[in-house]
C-alpha cells in the first residue's frame, strides 16, 4: 500500500513529489499542478500532502496518511469552489490561514483546486503568501494548463504536469477501487476519455450513460434546419435537469439551514427584511453553482459529441482502430460515410467553437443552434 496508489499514469510526475518528501533540498513551499481536467491533479495534491505529513513518507495506512487523502486532517485544507471564480475575500482567508503555524503536523498544506478561476484581485493576495512564505506552509495550486494562471503566481511556483491517463490505467483504477466489473470500466473508461471522475460516474451510474448515449446518437440524425435547433435544445434540457437533480435538495437544506440561524418561522408567508436580504443573498450564491453546474454539463456532452466526429475520421483513416464510442460504432459509420474528412473537421471546429462561445458566457442555447445547425448530415 502506498499514498500514491490512486495517482495513475503519471511516474514523472509521482518520482519528483517524492524525492521533495524524501529530500529537504528537493522541497519548495509552492507548488502548481497542472493536467487536463480528470487526470487527477487534486489526487496527486493531497497524496503528496499525506505523504509530507505522514511519519513514514506517504505509507498510505497511518491515520496522517488518511486523513490527509481525504481532507478531513487539521493541517489540510481544501479549497474548491462551485461558483464561476474565487473571491478576494476567500483569497485573504486563505493568507490568513497560510499565516498559522501548523497544529500537530509537519507542514499546514492548502490546496486550491480551481487557482484558474482565482480573481486577477484574488490571484493578487494569494501572492503576497507565495512571495513571503510561512516557514512550514505548503501550497499546492491546481489548474488545467500553466497559461491557465497568472505569470506571478507561476513563476514563484514548481509546476508539475499531469499527463491523461491510459484507458487501461483508469479501468484498473474503477475496478480495484470502486469494484467495478472489468468489462464496465473499459467501456466507462474509454467513453469519459480518461477522466476519472467521469468515467466513475458512466460506471457506477445508468442514468448518465443514458444521457451520453443520448448525445452521442444526436450526431446520426441531425438533418434538417428543425432537427438541429431541437438537438440544440435537448441538450441544454439534459443540463438543466442534471443541474436541478443535483442542486435541489442542497438548495432547499441550505434554506432551511439559513432561515434555523436567523430564527426565522420558514412557514412565515412574508419574512422581515434582514431575512429577506440573507436569503436573497444565498439565492444568488445557489444561482451562480447552478449556472456553472449547467455549462459544465453542456460542455461535457459537447466532449462526447466531438468524440463522435473525431472517431469517424479515425474509422475512415484506420478502419478497425479502437473508438471512444465503440458502443456506438453504428453511429460513428453513419457519420463517417455521411461527411467527407474536411467536412468531419469542420463539424469538429463547430463543436469546438461553441464551447468557446459558452465559455466566453454566450448563452449556450444560441451556441449550441449555430453549432448543431453545421453538424446537419447531407440528404
Ligand atoms: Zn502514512
Amino acid at each position: 500500500m502506498s499514498v500514491w496508489r490512486d495517482v495513475i499514469g503519471q511516474e514523472a510526475a509521482v518520482a519528483v513529489l517524492e524525492r521533495a518528501v524524501r529530500d529537504p533540498a528537493s522541497m519548495t513551499h509552492a507548488w502548481l499542478f497542472t493536467g487536463p481536467p480528470g487526470s487527477g491533479r487534486s489526487v496527486a495534491a493531497r497524496a503528496f500532502a499525506a505523504a509530507l505529513l505522514c511519519p513514514q513518507g506517504g505509507c498510505g495506512e497511518c491515520r496522517e496518511c488518511r486523513t490527509a487523502l481525504d481532507a478531513t486532517h487539521a493541517d489540510v485544507d481544501v479549497i474548491a469552489t462551485e461558483g464561476l471564480s474565487i473571491k478576494v475575500e476567500q483569497a485573504r482567508d486563505l493568507v490568513q490561514l497560510a499565516a498559522h503555524r501548523p497544529s500537530v503536523g509537519r507542514y499546514r498544506v492548502i490546496v486550491v483546486e480551481d487557482a484558474d478561476r482565482l480573481t486577477e484581485r484574488a490571484a493578487d493576495a494569494l501572492l503576497k503568501a507565495l512571495e513571503e512564505p510561512a516557514p512550514r506552509t505548503v501550497w499546492m495550486l491546481c489548474a488545467p494548463s500553466v497559461e491557465d494562471v497568472i505569470i506571478t503566481i507561476r513563476s514563484r511556483s514548481r509546476h508539475v504536469r499531469l499527463r491523461t491517463p491510459s484507458v487501461e490505467a483508469v479501468a484498473d483504477l474503477l475496478v480495484r477501487r470502486d469494484g467495478v466489473d472489468h468489462s464496465m470500466a473499459l467501456y466507462a473508461a474509454r467513453a469519459a476519455q480518461s477522466h476519472v471522475g467521469l468515467a466513475r460516474r458512466l460506471a457506477r451510474d445508468e442514468h448518465a450513460r443514458i444521457r451520453r448515449h443520448d448525445v452521442v446518437s444526436m450526431a446520426g440524425k441531425i438533418v434538417s434546419v428543425g432537427e438541429a435547433v431541437g438537438a440544440a435544445q435537448d441538450i441544454v434540457t439534459i443540463a438543466q435537469e442534471e443541474s436541478a437533480a443535483a442542486s435541489g435538495e442542497r438548495d432547499a437544506a441550505e434554506r432551511a439551514r439559513l432561515l434555523e440561524v436567523l430564527g426565522a418561522d420558514p412557514t412565515a408567508r412574508t419574512q422581515p427584511p434582514h431575512v429577506r436580504s440573507q436569503v436573497a443573498a444565498l439565492e444568488r450564491e445557489q444561482m451562480t453553482r447552478a449556472t456553472r453546474f449547467t455549462r459544465d454539463v453542456v460542455d461535457r456532452a459537447l466532449v462526447d459529441l466531438l468524440s463522435v466526429y473525431r472517431d469517424a475520421l479515425v474509422h475512415r483513416t484506420r478502419a478497425g482502430a479502437a473508438l471512444v464510442n465503440e458502443d456506438s460504432r453504428a453511429v460513428v459509420t453513419r457519420v463517417a460515410e455521411a461527411f467527407t474528412p474536411e467536412q468531419l473537421l469542420r463539424a469538429m471546429d463547430a463543436v469546438g467553437t461553441a464551447r468557446e462561445r459558452i465559455g466566453a458566457n454566450v448563452a449556450p442555447l444560441l451556441a449550441l443552434e449555430a453549432m448543431a445547425l453545421s453538424l446537419r448530415l447531407p440528404r
